[in-house]
């Protein structure tokens, strides 16, 4: 299972700026007994239709074979991610967790921003591997706690088109295959460190606390490192692209209620007696730093 959410509901609910949409923010919109049954729901929904259709894997896997489409898609504890079966002479169980949280969106926005893309889907790809080797000792040594001889699997970094990416942004994940004919149980294909792999792209569980590459500044410096001309505001540190074609030569973000109004401080909306609207109304656009400017 992964790792509980701190219990603080208030942490989880305050927005963090650069952080894309999750189920946290639905949350905002239920008081707290409503988030528990929420959170039972969710865990009790795991894999269970899946599961219910398909026993065991070897049921999956025949299934697969046979054309159809077996696969899970969800979000568990805020993370996205996949189980699915691939069909095919060597059949295997791909468990995947996608990119999430501020990485995925300084990703799209310097995907966007770059001359060559391909590069850039490289350079991201490179950072996700990366990322994956400092965070997996780090995961792996969590687990070790309960279960003292557990390791956690290796991680491969892809990209697969997404049909609803912006601009043809690719979907970027991380995964690992199971071999499907040496299965016998659905829980031999869920690795407990690769669910938190999740966790870590968001900013719920404080991984980017305890782990200093996972810092926004860190991410940033990597992805430009490594070819991603990642930019960020120097007012309220939101990735920024200004080659949106919807938004063209404006600074935006790829999160809907920010875009391109960069975060002032909640007294500028204090009218303070003030009979309709002051200047401030107008809001600020974001300054993008000037590193990578050309
Ligand atoms: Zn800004």
């Amino acid at each position: 299972m992964p790792k509980k959410r701190k219990k603080d509901r208030k942490a989880r609910k305050r927005r963090v700026p650069g952080q894309a949409g999750t189920v946290a923010e639905v949350e905002d919109f239920l008081d707290d007994e409503e988030c528990e049954e929420l959170e039972a729901h969710e865990d009790r929904d795991i894999f269970r239709q899946f599961t219910q259709v398909y026993p065991a894997p070897a049921d999956a896997v025949q299934a697969a074979c046979s054309g159809e489409q077996v696969e899970w898609h969800g979000r568990v504890e805020g993370g996205l991610m996949r189980h699915r079966v691939l069909g095919g002479d060597n059949p295997v169980v791909e468990q995947a967790v996608f990119m999430d949280g501020f990485l995925a969106s300084a990703s799209c926005c310097g995907w966007l921003q770059a001359q060559d893309t391909a590069k850039a889907e490289r350079g991201i790809l490179t950072t996700l591997a990366e990322l994956h080797e400092v965070c997996r000792p780090v995961l792996e040594a969590e687990i070790r706690t309960i279960r003292p001889d557990y390791r956690a699997q290796e991680l491969h970094p892809f990209s697969e088109e997404a049909g609803d990416g912006p601009q043809g942004f690719p979907r970027f994940g991380l995964r690992v295959t199971y071999p499907a004919r040496e299965l016998t149980d659905w829980e031999q294909t869920r690795d407990p460190a690769t669910w938190n792999m999740a966790q870590v792209f968001s900013s719920f569980l404080g991984y980017d606390e305890q782990i200093p590459e996972l810092g926004r500044d860190a991410l940033i410096a990597r992805l430009q490192l490594n070819g991603v001309p990642a930019i960020r505001c120097v007012r309220c540190g939101v990735p920024l692209t200004d080659r949106h074609p919807r938004w063209n030569g404006v600074w935006t973000c790829p999160i809907a209620e920010i875009g391109t109004l960069c975060e002032v401080s909640s007294d500028a909306y204090d009218h303070d007696g003030t009979y309709m609207f002051t200047d401030s109304d107008f809001g600020h656009p974001h300054q993008p730093e000037h590193s990578l400017l050309t």
